[in-house]
């Protein structure tokens, strides 16, 4: 009996090991999982709007400068050129290709 205890607690041992390295290496994609899931939950209980396109809009904005000779199609939401500009309306500006 005793050699038998001795013999399975190394065992035991080894599998606390290598399901702790099982749970270490498993819980890194895990936890990212899960403060996304926080992140979108938490958006919604607190009533905002799930506002990834506007996130997305508001930094396609920052990221590409809209030049003085340019304008923001309030249609198509493209930065156009000036000489593309078809039409202003309400102070909203429209490119040719949504005018047309
Ligand atoms: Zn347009």
């Amino acid at each position: 009996m005793a050699t038998d205890y001795d013999e399975t607690r190394p065992e035991v041992k080894d599998s606390q090991d290598r399901s702790l390295e099982a749970l270490q290496s498993a819980n890194a994609p895990d936890a990212r999982s899960v403060v996304t899931a926080l992140e979108e939950t938490d958006v919604l209980d607190e009533g905002l709007v799930p506002g990834g396109e506007i996130v997305a809009e508001e930094l396609v904005v920052q990221v590409i400068p809209q030049a003085e000779d340019e304008f923001s199609c309030y249609s198509c939401f493209l930065v156009r050129h000036r000489s593309q500009l078809a039409r202003e309306s309400n102070g909203h500006l429209y490119c040719i290709e949504c005018e047309s």
